[in-house]
């Protein structure tokens, strides 16, 4: 049988792409901010409901800009959650901030508002919270900490493309949200990523960042780095997004039915049902908690099926070698993300995924 991978990215038809990019061959023009790039900018706007869209080469240099142009002071510190995929972590460090590590809420694996305040101190200048798996975070609760201690709010809403809290976009929230367009996400442009926000003060700024800080021929404002979106990355993104509707309502299924095979199961935990959100069908983990096999077991039976699994986020980022000089690195800090990170799978889903492999794979796992 063929290989079951965790995900497989979605493609449009091959012509509906070679349609797409045969405009670049008449214009010649291929990266810098060329018409395609200005249409998926659109496109993303109205899909988003979000007033200002930038778009990126990647998700993570997109999240490296948008702090940077914070303009935060050095040495300052961030509050964020480790049970997320390095590049948050690093796109904090990297901007010579000091990450600070909060716990997740054991229903949903996002931030638990209710350990934030303690860890607010006089450095503490931005909270960097990520809609994980796609579920959001308590924009709510955070806006009003946010509020009150006068701190940046970043959303890692790399998961969480096309989600709607109360009808409401997940573009919306916080200072800003950095989305991810990686092959491996909902909707990808096969790399690349995008900054949302709505405050017209920043569209100059974010501009600025990806293309070496220059404003214009005259001036450069900014130490900014190379991180521009191409034309072939956008044309990928626009036919993608010409299809997403369907893939999404396709992924649905497929989690419905993952749902109605394990939900009930003694041992088995699945991500909470958020109320008011649309969904995305993003991500399906699974938490293996006092079930008759460990996660590790079941990930090698998996794997002998031929079928792959994901132990995602195993580590988490406050145990990686790289940080173990931090004041808040050490997974006993934060309980919850090392008991999730210990136990979690995230099953194979992707819009083509057969019913008929997601009864296999539930069969596995169950019928031990
Ligand atoms: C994918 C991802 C990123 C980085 O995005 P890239 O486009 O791969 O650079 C950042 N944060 C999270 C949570 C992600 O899953």
């Amino acid at each position: 049988m063929d290989k079951i991978l965790v995900t497989r990215s979605s493609m449009p038809d091959y012509d509906e792409y070679c349609r797409e990019i045969k405009k670049l061959w008449d214009s010649h023009w291929l990266t810098n901010m060329g018409e395609e790039h200005i249409q998926l900018q659109k496109d993303l706007e109205n899909f988003l409901d979000c007033p200002h869209v930038v778009l990126y080469t990647n998700g993570h240099l997109a999240l490296e800009c948008v702090i940077a142009a914070m303009q935060l002071p050095k040495h300052a510190e961030v509050i964020t959650t480790p049970f997320t995929f390095a590049s948050t972590t690093h796109a904090i460090v990297r901007n010579g901030l000091t990450p600070v590590f909060c716990d997740i809420n054991p229903d949903d694996y996002t931030i638990d508002v209710d350990k934030i305040e303690s860890l607010i101190t006089e450095k503490t200048v931005a909270i960097v919270p990520v809609h994980v798996y796609g579920n959001m975070c308590d924009v709510e609760a955070i806006g009003s900490l946010a509020k009150k201690y006068d701190l940046k709010v970043i959303y890692d809403a790399a998961h969480a493309f096309a989600v709607r809290y109360k009808g409401i976009s997940s573009a919306n929230f916080g200072d800003a949200s950095m989305f991810s367009f990686h092959a491996t996400k909902v909707f990808n442009t096969i790399e690349g990523g995008a900054v949302c926000f709505q405050n017209d003060e920043l569209v100059q700024i974010m501009n600025d960042m990806k293309n070496f800080g220059i404003r214009n021929e005259d001036s450069v404002m900014y130490v900014g780095g190379n991180a521009k979106m191409n034309e072939f990355q956008a044309a990928m993104g626009i036919c993608n997004l010409r299809h997403l509707k369907d893939e999404i309502a396709k992924r649905k299924i497929i989690v419905e039915r993952y749902r109605e095979n394990l939900d009930g199961i003694k041992g088995i935990k699945l991500s909470k049902i958020q109320e008011d959100v649309e969904s995305n069908y993003a991500y399906f983990p699974v938490v293996f908690d006092g079930f008759t096999d460990n996660r590790n077991r079941i990930l090698s039976d998996l794997a002998k099926e031929n079928i792959v699994a994901r132990r995602y986020f195993y580590p988490i980022t406050n145990s990686f070698e790289c940080y173990k000089y931090l004041p808040t690195a050490g997974r006993e800090k934060t309980p919850v993300a090392a008991f999730c990170a210990d136990r979690v799978l995230t099953l194979p889903l992707y819009a083509d995924l057969s019913i008929e492999d997601v009864d296999r794979i539930c069969g596995i796992i169950v019928n031990r």
